[in-house]
């Protein structure tokens, strides 16, 4: 079946490398907003309204079939899906982190307690990437578009989890690694960053300033050589999120999910996993029917949420202050996408309070073994929160995303957790706690 076809309007004369630039299916950079193209190069705003430019893909030529026997055959990582992503054909033989295909564990026992039906909701486990969070996908797929062109230092502005991942991708592809974070970051984010022997700066400054600072530095020639994943790469970072979509219905036999609930920090995963859902059914990969996708933010970083709730199409920056930190982008630049996908599907934006983000973390835990971190407590909380107020169908096949390790947030279940007894090494003892 042939899929979404990409005429070639690259213009050479516009950037002369873009010709040598080998990222596969990858045809050009196209504007969100207005459409304009230009070829593939480290650029993420267009020229001509300033929106944010995407990957376009030549898909033409894909015999369904042949390539699902393809993927099915590929590695056990994100590379199975190389050719529906902006990297070479030879990819997988690249050092490269290799993360993704990570677990899709039916919850049965957390249905129960949601009142969701027995095999109709799923987790799926991102932190079993190799830095522990989904971030891996993205970084994965930046870096092989730093090494397309010619980067030498791999950069990002971070609230910890990226610099986690940069830190390791470099680290692995042997490129230099210099990363920025605010300078009052939890000690377990900054020692997860550092440990991989790269540079770590920190600001004196929030996540924005730090974010303005890579700005300024892009431009100037202190920057020159240097793939920021999220600035100068976005394009290509943010596609890695797709490969969450491609995971999840592959695992769940060539199916689409009913339901989605997707946590959402600048939203782009979000607007990704919908592209990637709309690919697989371009391209006759899943039957085409509907599905559902819901946002999941921290009350006390809720810019797209409280904007859903209002029936606005534009957010209004917030002021973060929560424990869910890698969530924690007052200014979402991809929000109104978010927004747009919600209501276009069918879903909605919701958010929850510490206090439940924390019950959340310990329920997953308690029911099903998993260990998130608060990102993975807002997707469950805001999750329970939908069944609760009759926006998730429970009858449905759902799947709710934990996109990082429990181990990187231990603070905020520390003060809630702990011993159930100490007792002295005696049987006697051990009975009287009511142990036996
Ligand atoms: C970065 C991140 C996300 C999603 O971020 P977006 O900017 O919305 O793509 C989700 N969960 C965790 C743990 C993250 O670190
Ligand atoms: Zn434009």
């Amino acid at each position: 079946m042939a899929a979404q076809t990409v005429a070639s309007t690259t213009n050479s004369t516009a950037n002369p490398a873009a010709d040598s630039v080998d990222l596969g299916p990858a045809a050009a950079l196209s504007c969100r907003e207005c459409g304009h193209r230009v070829p593939l190069g480290p650029v993420f705003a267009c020229e001509e309204c300033f929106g944010p430019l995407e990957i376009a893909y030549d898909f033409s030529g894909y015999d369904t079939e042949e390539l699902r026997k393809r993927i099915e055959s590929g590695p056990a990582n994100i590379w199975r899906y190389a050719p529906l992503l902006p990297v070479p054909a030879d990819v997988a033989g690249k050092p490269n982190i290799n993360p993704g295909w990570t677990k899709l564990v039916k919850a049965d026992n957390l249905a129960r307690e949601l009142g969701v039906d027995a095999g109709k909701l799923f987790v799926k486990d991102d932190s079993g990437n190799p830095t522990h969070s989904f971030k891996d996908r993205v970084v994965a797929q930046a870096l092989e578009a730093a090494r397309a062109f010619g980067f030498t230092t791999l950069s990002c502005s971070s609230t910890g989890n990226l610099a986690g991942a940069v830190g390791a991708a470099a680290a692995r592809a042997g490129l230099r690694s210099c990363v920025f974070i605010p300078h009052d970051l939890e000690q377990g984010k900054v020692v997860m960053a550092a440990v991989y022997g790269g540079e770590l700066v920190g600001i004196e400054g929030n996540y924005d300033d730090v974010n303005r600072f890579c700005s300024e530095l892009i431009g100037d020639p202190a920057g020159e050589g240097w793939g920021f994943v999220n600035v100068n790469l976005r394009p290509y970072y943010a596609e890695g999120s797709k490969t969450l979509a491609y995971e999840i219905c592959e695992q769940l036999g060539w199916q689409l999910p009913d339901q989605l609930v997707v946590p959402i920090a600048s939203g782009s995963q979000l607007t990704k996993i919908d592209k990637g859902l709309k690919e697989l059914i371009a391209l006759g990969l899943v039957e085409d029917k509907p599905y559902k996708i819901f946002g999941a933010q921290a009350e006390g970083c809720s810019p797209v949420s409280v904007a859903y709730k209002a029936g606005h199409d534009v957010v209004r920056p917030q002021k973060p202050n929560t424990i869910a930190k890698s969530l924690a982008i007052g200014n979402p630049a991809d929000g109104p996408y978010v927004l747009d996908i919600a209501r276009r599907t069918g879903g909605a934006v919701e958010d929850v309070n510490d206090e439940q983000v924390v019950d959340a973390i310990k329920l997953l835990a308690r029911t099903e073994g998993i260990f998130a971190e608060t990102a993975g407590g807002v997707t469950v909380g805001v999750a329970k929160k939908l069944i609760e107020n009759g926006l998730l169908d429970p009858h449905l096949t759902t799947v709710v995303l934990n996109t990082g390790d429990g181990l990187k947030t231990l603070d905020a279940v520390a003060s809630d957790t702990g011993l159930t007894a100490t007792i002295r090494p005696s049987l006697d003892s051990f009975r009287e706690a009511g142990l036996g």
